[in-house]
């Protein structure tokens, strides 16, 4: 039951010029799974050493329910950190491997024996134990890692990029996997990855950080509707960006005027919305229709992705390909955008 609070927490490493890591404060409910989303280089691994003990903030506090573990040795923290590479011992058994952190605790070994049969029974390999590492596929070797790691019933739980190595069919089943076994002990979890779609249906909220810093903190989906600003839609799969100026109530660009949900941001910005969000054919509430000439057709399999042109203003669209029978490249089309999918940032 440990609640996370990451406050302005810095690292700058020697001699360099930005921090790896600037100003990150977070807070992460008790028992919730947090996403560290971004691109190589950004400063998510850093995080993951700083809260587990293996480097030293610059700055900054950690806290577990209100407890700064900065100066607490790492094996007193509450910690437990899977790296990518797994890092297994390989002259151990895997049962060896999975009762570690337990037989540095002391713990009588009978109860061990207990514990490791009940850890490899949740992870779904059973018949393992007496194993070696080497003898194991890498989605194995992956699911032993989280065994280990999970069977000290860590306060918070750190995964770095634990699904990289693994094909995308593995990558898959451990990913249920890891989030029923995260629900199921509701340990508070931070999660790394670079992959927006592995943040978006593994985590309870997702923490954007790009070099270095942190762009928007929120549950997945406001990432695609409400993005803070042009490089986070972006990092999403946002495509289309116009430049204009609200009044609050509609925004003018070379697109025309279009009306806007109530609220929007008044002022010079940008509009954008979703690929996924244009529709064919004239608005049902009137106001955002457009005429676009149809650009090219990228067939996605179930989807279709349209490269439209409103004027001189390329805009692109994703439909459902019964959508777009009967259409050639070349044709005036009418689409629209409903006004509630529209959304400016400044
Ligand atoms: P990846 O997804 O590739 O693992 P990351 O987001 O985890 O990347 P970090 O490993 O945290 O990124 O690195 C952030 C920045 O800090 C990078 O520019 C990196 O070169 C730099 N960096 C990392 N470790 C050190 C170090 N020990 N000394 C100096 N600079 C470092």
């Amino acid at each position: 039951m440990t609640h996370v609070s990451i406050q302005s927490l810095t690292k700058v490493y020697p001699g360099a010029d930005t921090p790896a890591l600037d100003n990150l404060s977070l807070e992460i409910a008790t028992g919730e799974l947090t996403a560290l989303l971004g691109p190589s280089g950004c400063g998510k691994t850093t995080t993951m050493k700083m809260i587990a003990g293996l480097l030293e903030p610059t700055s900054g506090d950690v806290r577990f329910n209100d407890r700064s573990i900065l100066r607490e040795k790492p094996e007193n923290r509450g910690v437990v950190m899977v790296f990518q590479n797994y890092l297994l011992f390989p002259y151990m058994s895997v049962a060896d491997n999975v009762g570690f952190g337990l037989k540095m605790r002391k713990t009588d070994p009978a109860e061990i024996k207990r514990r490791v049969g009940e850890m490899l029974d949740l992870v779904k390999l059973p018949d393992l134990g007496d194993r070696k590492p080497s003898a194991l596929s890498g989605g194995q070797q992956q699911r032993i890692a989280l065994a280990r790691a999970l069977i000290v019933q860590p306060e918070v739980l750190l995964l770095d990029e634990p699904l990289s190595n693994l094909d995308a069919h593995l990558r898959f089943e451990m990913r249920d996997l890891i989030r029923s076994l995260q629900q199921e002990m509701g340990i508070t979890t931070i999660f790394v990855t670079h992959d927006q779609e592995e943040a978006v249906v593994l985590a309870d909220r997702v923490a954007l950080i790009l070099d270095g810093q942190m762009k928007q903190y929120d549950a997945a989906n406001v990432f695609y509707n409400r993005p803070v600003d042009e490089a986070t839609a972006r990092f999403f799969g946002g495509h289309n960006f116009i430049a204009g100026t609200s009044d609050g109530g509609t925004f003018s660009s070379p697109l025309g005027r279009l009306s806007l949900p109530s609220g929007a941001t008044k002022g010079a910005g940008k509009l954008t919305f979703r690929p996924e969000n244009v529709r064919i054919g004239p608005d049902p509430e009137g106001d955002n229709t457009l005429t676009a000439h149809l650009v090219d057709i990228i067939y996605l399999g179930t989807q279709t992705r349209l490269k439209l042109r409103v004027g001189d203003t390329p805009v692109e669209a994703v439909v459902n390909p019964n959508d777009v029978e009967g259409l050639n490249l070349g044709d005036q089309m009418q689409i629209h955008l409903p006004k509630a999918t529209l959304w400016v940032i400044s």
